[in-house]
């Protein structure tokens, strides 16, 4: 059975970026029938919290992108524990004791003499004297010992690759205050939850590498991986910094529908168009990963307003049947204010701004020079209740009396009834109006 896992780390709420890993994960279970895991990277106590743990599900829920099973790394400390003994009995692990400061300074030589800044493996020189020294100085931090040959896989969107383990630098698996790196943990994870492909970014191939050496030592079954492209802002610069600023949460906050977000995370950066899906079967149904390439892909936050504009338009009127109702319209004149008001909103919110306006009327919009025109059209207005042809026979009847036609005769009715100069068909905004201001 195909498994695939969303792993955020509960330290921030979700962005576009999480956004396109989650759904590209959850769309590849769905679409084979599979399972799809919520996997809490949790083992930073101090920078895990659970305000982030519930955003990340709230998020998520909202997009409607359902999980089968949650776990939290927090809660499988003993099982890292367990791996890592594993690990040392198999020889693949050995405690460093370097400091941060004397990392540093190790990786600028190496620089200096033009060499790749990769771990020089002292710590594997030392006796178990220095140890015991060291040990009484410092607590030691454990590295996983890559067999430097290459590492190959099959990647699901960059196709062959190959990573020579020698250039990378042994990973650090636990801390010197002992907190478990994500590494092992998530292969720990991957391996015990079954899990049989993962997508997630391309800056992190090189986890992909040692992690496939430490799933290999483990006795695990390696996953098929897949390293999606990193986003780009539409100019092409670097997203990474201004990735703050596009939560899920400010983006549904901002009215932005979940289809229209939901449409173009799963198409941008496939050799398709993007267009707006209406469920997200059609969306699992049309997802293909193959179809992904490696180069960066361009977001533009812009996107989502013409997109959720369209969704808004295309919610069918049982769908907003309860908020309609919820926004005190007569169920009446429900479908057909919901026909006029479909059309012409931004976001959801805006519907509300036209039900006012049917309810209450809005102020008159007249200008100077149409001041004596819209008074004789006063003058000719129907009496309430309207229906669809009060429009024509109030425009012809203003039109004889005054001459005017076209966008001069319409243009300044249309500001005097509604206050505004775009808006619906008045012929079928009239009827909706259940008061006016003029
Ligand atoms: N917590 C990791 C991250 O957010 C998960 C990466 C992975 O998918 O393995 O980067």
């Amino acid at each position: 059975m195909t498994v695939t896992r969303f792993a955020p780390s509960p330290t921030g709420f979700l962005h576009v970026g999480n956004l396109r890993t989650a759904l590209f994960n959850y769309l590849i279970a769905r679409k084979a029938g599979g399972q799809f895991i919520l996997r809490l990277d949790d083992t930073d106590p101090e920078r895990s919290t659970q305000e982030y743990a519930d955003g990340i599900q709230q998020d998520l829920e909202w997009l409607g992108l359902t999980w089968d099973r949650m776990e939290r790394q927090s809660e499988r400390l003993e099982r890292y524990n367990a791996a890592a003994d594993e690990l040392r009995a198999a020889g693949r692990f050995y405690e460093c004791f370097e400091t941060p400061v004397e990392l540093d300074l190790k990786r600028k030589k190496q620089l200096n003499m033009g060499k790749p800044p990769v771990y020089d493996r002292a710590a594997l020189a030392l006796s178990e004297a220095e140890k015991d020294a060291l040990r009484a100085e410092r607590s030691g931090h454990w590295r996983f010992k890559l067999d430097q040959e290459r590492i190959e896989w099959n990647d699901g969107i960059l196709g062959d690759l190959s990573i020579d383990a020698a250039s990378v630098s042994d990973p650090v698996l636990i801390r010197g205050d002992g907190q478990f790196l994500y590494t092992l943990a998530s292969v720990c994870d991957d391996v015990d939850f079954g899990i049989t492909h993962v997508v997630r970014g391309s800056d992190h191939v090189t986890n992909t590498a040692t992690q496939i050496q430490i799933i290999e030592a483990l006795g695990g079954t390696v996953p098929a991986f897949a390293h999606h492209s990193l986003l780009t802002g539409p100019q092409g610069e670097a997203l990474s910094k201004r990735l703050g600023t596009l939560a899920l949460r400010d983006l549904r906050a901002q009215g932005i529908e979940p289809m229209a977000l939901l449409s173009l995370m799963a198409r941008l950066g496939a050799n398709e168009p993007v267009e707006l899906r209406s469920s997200m079967d059609e969306l699992i149904e049309g997802f293909d990963l193959s179809q992904f390439g490696s180069a960066p892909t361009k977001f533009d936050v812009a996107d989502l307003g013409p997109m959720t504009a369209k969704a808004v338009a295309a919610l069918p009127y049982e769908e907003m049947e309860q908020s309609l109702a919820d926004l005190g319209v007569p169920a009446a004149i429900a479908p057909a204010f919901w026909e006029v008001a479909r059309e012409n909103v931004a976001t959801r919110a805006g519907i509300a701004d036209w039900w006012a306006l049917c309810r209450d009327g809005a102020a008159p919009l007249i200008d100077a020079e149409d001041a004596d025109f819209v008074a004789t059209a006063k003058g000719l207005l129907p009496a309430q209740p309207w229906d669809g042809d009060s429009w024509k026979s109030w425009t012809a009847a203003v039109k004889e009396a005054t001459g005017r036609k076209g966008r001069g005769l319409f243009m300044p009715l249309r500001k005097a009834l509604t206050g505004m100069e775009h808006g619906p068909d008045m012929s079928k905004l009239m009827p909706l109006l259940q008061k006016h201001r003029l």
